[in-house]
């Protein structure tokens, strides 16, 4: 009997990164959602008992077939990882507990296995050995792949893989998965939890990777090869898309294709408003291998170079020489325009710079950013002797990251002065007038802006987490996602106090977080009076484009109002009104 097409689904997400996707879906197996809970009846448990086994057998299967395969493809020691996730199956007490749980608390079987492995996980995430830690990562694969094996039937064979191009779909990635993203396959991901500010959507964006997150029920309600579009502007994961609607999104594509085009001819335009204002442009970098983008974007610089991210390739920071030649190397390529390297931004939702005797009750106020350089001086003069080195080969200015007080910046520049004092015994040549910033992303040094201008060269606002610390409303967070507003009043009046006080000081202030990137803001960020915006290298012309179409002195009259409006959705409407007016083909 000849098979109705499947029907067209939209599962609705949050877009974090533009663009469209189109192709089949691979589901990755990391990280999975609780299954569906529901009371069963003394005469069920046996019944449940035995989906239990049935479950466990097929996975056993699964898993001795990989392992068979896996060492014929690269020996022994890779296949023992399927070894240890089958010792796992057969722990007596891992067993024991389940069938405990379905027939004491009559609850259905996937859920009664999913609830026990929490418990073993939880257990395990809270261990100070770093080993064990890493071990739940296995309890988790074997843990989603029985879960998987209680829905199995003849559509869903346990091992689909999509090959060559697809769309991601997972429970939540991390940056170093997004990292790690095989970008010639990958056309973009969509994923259950995250949200616009995570350090995943901003790789997205810096890679250009369509991404939406927020789509509850992804990875248990989509299977692997559905064909699919992702749509990175409205945030949509359309299923099984009709003939009609990829046909509209081909057009939709080509049509995105041809502004992009138009706006990389103007790409070498003087990012000046309409009424004279120049506006410094330039672009945010994660990975070196980003360079190449950032010198066809048009943008003048560097405003922030994330190094935390040289961790992802081992488990330190590379020690000082090697630091210093990826500096070096960007400081040559992008002469004579400057790049700003933060020190290391390391702890809270970043990567840790070594593993923790124990977890941190709240790592958002914990030991993260510059606090972590001044209690590791080692480290720290290593970093900043590195960045010294490039100095000499290019324009470098060094900024700190997290700083919420004037100590912390005097001792961090008296690190800084001492590292300049190593170089110069040892007869290395460095810039000795390079510039020195600090990021204002904490609310207290935002209310001392004033009290730090005279000591540092410039002011860059990181508003990812000026907005996160000022509403207490964690960026990371979907179920506050909504309360994590841009155009607070606090957030405005923070940035404002910030600018004004560089400007008193006669030091310039920068937008280094993703609100520069946003369109909707720009108008409103030069009004405030800010100078430079450093966003994603892909989001570079559309900046560009923005901060030509407008008119200064119209955007202050609106900022100027915004300072003193209450509430920020109207603080949102006026910005979004003047944006509209200046570039509205690149708001749709
Ligand atoms: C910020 O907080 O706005 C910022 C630019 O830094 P990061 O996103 O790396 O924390
Ligand atoms: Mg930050």
């Amino acid at each position: 009997m000849p098979k109705t097409a499947p029907k067209e689904t939209v599962l609705q997400g949050l877009p974090v990164s533009p663009g469209i996707g189109i192709g089949p879906v691979h589901v990755s197996a990391r990280g999975f959602r609780a299954p569906e809970v529901y009371a069963i009846s003394t005469a069920d448990v046996a019944d449940e008992q035995e989906r239990f086994r049935q479950a466990l057998e097929v996975t056993k299967g699964q898993l001795a077939e990989l392992q068979q395969r896996i060492q014929a493809i690269s020996g022994e020691g890779d296949s023992l990882i399927f070894e240890a996730h089958l010792m796992v199956l057969e722990d007596r007490a891992l067993l024991d507990r389940v069938a405990e749980a379905i027939s004491e608390r009559l609850q259905n079987a996937e859920f009664a296995f999913y609830a026990v492995m929490q418990h073993f996980l939880e257990a395990m995430r809270r261990v100070p050995d770093l080993y064990l830690r890493e071990r739940t990562a296995d309890l988790e694969d074997v843990c989603q792949r029985v879960l998987r094996n209680f829905s199995a039937d003849e559509d869903a064979p346990g091992e689909e893989q999509a090959n060559g191009h697809h769309i991601l779909v997972a429970y939540d990635l991390n940056p170093s998965d997004t990292a790690a993203m095989d970008r010639k396959q990958v056309m973009g991901f969509a994923t259950e939890v995250g949200s616009v500010n995570s350090h995943t959507a901003i790789l997205a964006r810096s890679l250009g990777l369509p991404a939406i997150v927020g789509v509850e029920g992804a990875v248990l309600e989509v299977r692997t090869l559905t064909p699919a579009i992702l749509d990175g502007y409205s945030g949509k994961l359309i299923l099984n898309p009709t003939e009609e609607t990829q046909a509209r999104y081909q057009e939709l594509q080509a049509r995105k294709e041809r502004v992009r085009l138009e706006l990389e001819a103007q790409r070498d335009a003087a990012t000046t408003t309409t009424d004279g204002r120049k506006i410094t442009l330039s672009a945010n970098i994660e990975f070196i291998d980003e360079l190449a983008l950032i010198q066809q974007s048009g943008a003048k610089g560097v405003g922030l170079y994330r190094t935390e991210f040289l961790l992802l390739d081992g488990e330190q920071m590379p020690g000082e020489h090697q630091q210093a030649e990826v500096y070096s190397r960007l400081a040559k390529s992008l002469a004579p325009h400057p790049i700003i390297i933060r020190t290391l931004d390391a702890g809270g939702d970043k990567l840790p710079v070594e593993p923790l005797t124990e977890p941190e009750p709240n790592p958002f106020l914990g030991w993260r950013g510059i606090r972590v350089s001044l209690d590791r001086p080692a480290m720290f003069k290593e970093q900043l002797r590195a960045i010294l080195r490039a100095s000499a080969h290019g324009k470098v200015a060094v900024m700190f990251p997290l700083v919420s007080g004037l100590g912390e910046v005097r001792r961090a520049k008296d690190f800084l002065r001492e590292a300049m004092d190593e170089l110069d015994r040892a007869g290395v040549p460095f810039d000795p007038k390079l510039e020195t910033g600090v990021m204002i992303e904490v609310p207290s040094a935002a209310v001392i802006a004033d009290l730090i201008a005279p000591e540092v060269d410039f002011f860059s606002i990181g508003t990812n987490d000026l907005i996160q610390y000022t509403v207490a409303v964690d960026r990371v967070n979907h179920h506050v996602a909504d309360l994590y507003r841009p155009t607070h009043p606090a957030v405005i009046r923070l940035i404002r106090k910030t600018v004004e006080a560089a400007e008193n000081a006669g030091i310039w202030t920068g937008v280094c977080g993703e609100t520069a990137g946003d369109l909707r803001l720009t108008p409103l960020l030069l009004g405030l009076g800010v100078q430079e915006l450093s966003v994603g290298p892909h989001q570079v012309p559309r900046i560009s484009r923005a901060i030509r179409a407008a008119n200064y002195a119209e955007c202050v009259a609106m900022a100027e109002e915004a300072v003193r409006t209450p509430l920020s959705s109207v603080i949102m409407e006026n910005t979004v009104g003047l944006a509209m007016k200046y570039y509205p083909e690149l708001m749709e």
